[in-house]
């Protein structure tokens, strides 16, 4: 089985001068979170603090989401989350092409794992009719599609979850770079778990900075999991999220602008080829011709990396480009002339469906 853990051990490796693989923002962390993040050390604030995050961050949180505090667990990083989720779950539906991690994780756990599978040709819009299992993780703005389902095509899905009975827990780490109206899974379905985190917009992915809303009771359970397992989030990195909170409208406004920009560019340079324009996050799954790993590892040669589709699902003809790395252009552009070289050099001069930009 293809692993992404692997291959990127390989892009690190080979290391290209263009890096457009992994979601790790090339923005840097605002000068003001860092120097918080020093005082706090300075303070002495080093130690072990309350296990759901301390009040002022609860607090904080509380307000920008519009719930109260004890319906908040703030933790080392959404995948941690997201892992007091699934390990909670018996059988879990993910709508793919889907972030490995939700498979990996309930594989860690001995979950079963149902993928429901999404075509670009469909617009990745997933089509349920019944559902099997008791949590369906969902994920919009999408990565790696970029897509962001509408309200009614929310709707339609909480539904089908609300007549199951089903618990969804909705990934929104990439909420606040959505292009387009975005809906809170939460707005349409009480039965939601929602986990957001620090790493994307604030660019603070090292400093693993999380949380979950949920019911009262729900939250106390994820808090325990935390409890049993990470124990808490370090206070200074806490603080660290507080003066993030404190800066949110500004870096919302210069960095959702500068990933809309990106992806207006990569859109732009690739048009023609087969992908759908993403409504948010800063990730293009592109089709290729041919088989995506082999794909990826001709680019990496000619000094770019990409992850292949096979990262995300069964999409082994895809791969995905993440416009977080510098020289984003002339990567895209070596990106574009292989997939024509490609094309030219096939018996039969393209690919199944090649019907440009879908
Ligand atoms: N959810 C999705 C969909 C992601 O793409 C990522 C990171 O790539 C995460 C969650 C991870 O968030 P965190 O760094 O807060 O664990």
């Amino acid at each position: 089985m293809f692993s992404v853990y692997e291959f990127f051990n390989r892009i690190s490796e080979v290391n290209p001068k263009i890096r457009l693989d992994a979601g790790q923002p090339d923005i840097p962390v605002r000068e003001e979170i860092i120097e918080e993040t020093i005082k706090s050390l300075r303070r002495g604030e080093t130690g072990y603090t309350s296990t759901s995050g301390i009040q002022e961050l609860r607090e904080a949180i509380a307000d920008l989401e519009g719930v109260s505090p004890e319906e908040i667990v703030v933790g080392p990083g959404a995948k941690i989350l997201i892992a007091a989720e699934i390990a909670a779950a018996k059988r879990v539906a993910v709508v793919s092409p889907h972030w490995n991690a939700y498979s990996l994780i309930a594989n860690q756990f001995g979950k079963e794992v149902v993928l429901i599978r999404t075509t670009l040709e469909e617009g990745w819009t997933p089509s349920l009719e019944e559902l099997n299992a008791d949590l369906l993780i969902l994920n919009y703005p999408n990565n790696p599609t970029g897509r962001v389902l509408s309200r009614s095509e929310l709707k339609g899905i909480v539904e089908v979850a609300e007549e199951s009975r089903i618990k969804v827990l909705s990934d929104e780490v990439y909420a606040d770079l959505s292009f387009v109206d975005f809906t809170p899974v939460r707005e349409l379905y009480e039965n939601t778990v929602t986990v957001k985190g620090f790493s994307k917009l604030y660019s603070m992915t090292g400093f693993r900075l999380g949380y979950a809303l949920a019911e009262k009771k729900e939250a106390a359970r994820i808090r325990r999991f935390i409890e049993s397992t990470a124990t808490c989030v370090p206070p200074f990195v806490q603080r660290a999220g507080l003066k993030a909170l404190e800066l949110r409208e500004e870096i919302v406004e210069a960095v959702k602008g500068e990933y809309q920009r990106r992806v207006s560019i990569a859109s732009r340079i690739l048009r023609g080829l087969e992908f759908r324009e993403p409504e948010g996050a800063f990730y293009i799954f592109l089709r290729v011709p041919g088989d995506g790993v082999e794909f990826a590892e001709r680019l990496l040669q000619k000094g770019v990396s990409v992850f292949p589709g096979a990262a995300f699902g069964p999409y082994e003809d895809f791969i995905r480009i993440s416009l977080s790395g510098g020289r984003l252009e002339e990567g895209l552009r070596i990106i574009r002339e292989e997939i024509e070289c490609a094309l030219e050099s096939s018996a039969t001069g393209g690919w199944a469906g090649s019907s440009g930009v879908v």
